[in-house]
């Protein structure tokens, strides 16, 4: 009987200590890492536009997407909060880069840092928060929202938006974060770029200087492996870098004048872009409406109400009461700004709907957990939520996307 208690007590301390060593060493070393990079403005078929040896071997290597759906708008904050959500804009409160919201009688503009900041405007639990709730240390190199003290949290690590600070330099402060000793380590971390969206909207889609900033970006990615490999971070670190959304061309022939089909008199406030967002004087709503509906061309235009349900968008107080959605390449201004904006021309611009092949984004995944050399169909980036969350073995908060939707990425 004793030897038989010696022998139960032996294999109890065996399976207690192993157990232990696993779980210790797994903490330690074998933990999941996730890098979310976003070059903003990069269209599904930017790489096709110039030499891109670090991103093609990223994709060869990895898994590559024939293009990532924003949400409509198809604008910047928007699509970066409902990636780092995995809300849609009704959900997110997230409707637009500029909004009204008509119960505090405040503006939302992202040049507006008090906004910015401020927590108030950020619905849902972004994946930074959603991983330090369950233990995880993240840094962001940038990202909206995460500047913010969404639901009275940030991330470990963070910055306070600097859009002059060099893309190296960015590169060094998140791999310092990812290595960072002191139990401050970020398992997660993003990187955020604006060139090629900003040399985009100047000089137009088919420029030399998209190209050259295309290519800027390429050469960012061979500094990332570099610089991961030196530290031994690229072989166990899942990559996803992608896009918010595309771009496409404007032209002096695809204008369309607001002040010359309704009577600008009758607005209490105007929301430019490709989506315009309109709100009528309280009692001219159906004039405004009857009037831009009656001149329909180049454009749709909806009541809030009668927003199509795939757009996610209606159910937000944020969202005025009339929407214009511009056909493709369409501008929607007044005579003030119509000189100024042929002069400034070729430009290019997004925020058009997002059913649009040229508003898709790009998307490459590359680590342990991608499959190689395979290329997958257009999918909506509501489900990179999800996605990291999976990557990141975190339970997602309830949110709009599925990882059923992103399985075919998964080896
Ligand atoms: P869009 O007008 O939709 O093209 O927005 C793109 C612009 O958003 C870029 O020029 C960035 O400089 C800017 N941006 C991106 N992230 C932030 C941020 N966190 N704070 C302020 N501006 C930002
Ligand atoms: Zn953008
Ligand atoms: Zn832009």
């Amino acid at each position: 009987m004793q030897l038989m208690q010696r022998i139960a007590f032996t294999i109890l301390f065996l399976v207690v200590f192993v157990g232990f060593i696993g779980c210790s060493s797994e903490q330690q070393s074998d933990s999941p890492k996730t890098l979310l990079i976003s070059f903003d403005g990069f269209g599904h078929d930017y790489l096709q536009k110039t030499a891109t040896p670090h991103f093609d071997s990223l994709a060869v290597k990895g898994v590559e997407a024939e293009g990532l759906i924003p949400v409509f708008p198809s604008k910047t904050f928007p699509n970066h909060y409902s990636i780092a959500t995995g809300l849609y804009p009704e959900n997110s409160g997230f409707v637009n880069n500029t909004m009204y919201d008509p119960k505090w009688e405040e503006w939302y503009r992202i040049g507006d840092r008090e906004a910015v900041e401020d927590g108030k405007w950020y619905g849902g639990e972004p994946i930074w928060n959603t991983l330090e709730k369950q233990g995880i240390k993240t840094g962001t190199m940038f990202w909206v929202g995460s500047e913010a003290d969404v639901q009275g949290m940030y991330p470990t690590h963070w910055k306070t938006y600097d859009g002059d600070m060099p893309g190296k330099a960015r590169i060094d402060t998140v791999i310092k974060w990812m290595t960072a000793p002191g139990g401050d380590t970020a398992d997660f971390a993003t990187l955020y770029y604006s060139d090629v969206d900003s040399k985009g909207h100047r000089y137009g889609t088919k420029s030399d200087s998209v190209k050259q900033a295309i290519q800027r970006a390429d050469r960012l990615m061979g500094y990332l492996k570099q610089e991961m490999k030196a530290k031994n971070l690229w072989d166990d670190t899942n990559i996803v870098i992608l896009s918010d959304h595309g771009m496409v061309d404007q032209s002096a022939d695809k204008l369309i004048r607001l002040d010359k089909i309704i009577d600008m008199d009758d607005t209490e406030r105007v929301i430019w872009g490709p989506a315009t967002m309109i709100q009528p004087k309280e009692d001219r709503k159906q004039e405004v409406y009857q009037a831009l509906k009656s001149a329909e061309e180049n454009y749709r235009v909806f009541k809030k109400e009668n927003l199509p349900e795939r757009y996610h968008l209606k159910n937000h107080r944020r969202v005025e009461d009339i929407v214009m959605v511009a056909d493709l390449g369409y501008t929607i201004l007044d005579e003030d700004y119509q000189d100024d904006f042929i002069e400034s021309l070729p430009r290019a611009t997004h925020g058009y709907d997002n059913n649009e092949k040229a508003m898709q984004a790009f998307f490459i995944a590359h680590g342990p957990a991608f499959k190689q050399g395979e290329k997958v169909d257009p999918f909506q980036n509501i489900h990179i939520y999800e996605l990291i969350n999976h990557l990141m073995d975190t339970k997602p908060a309830t949110n709009d996307g599925s990882l059923d939707s992103v399985r075919v990425l998964l080896k």
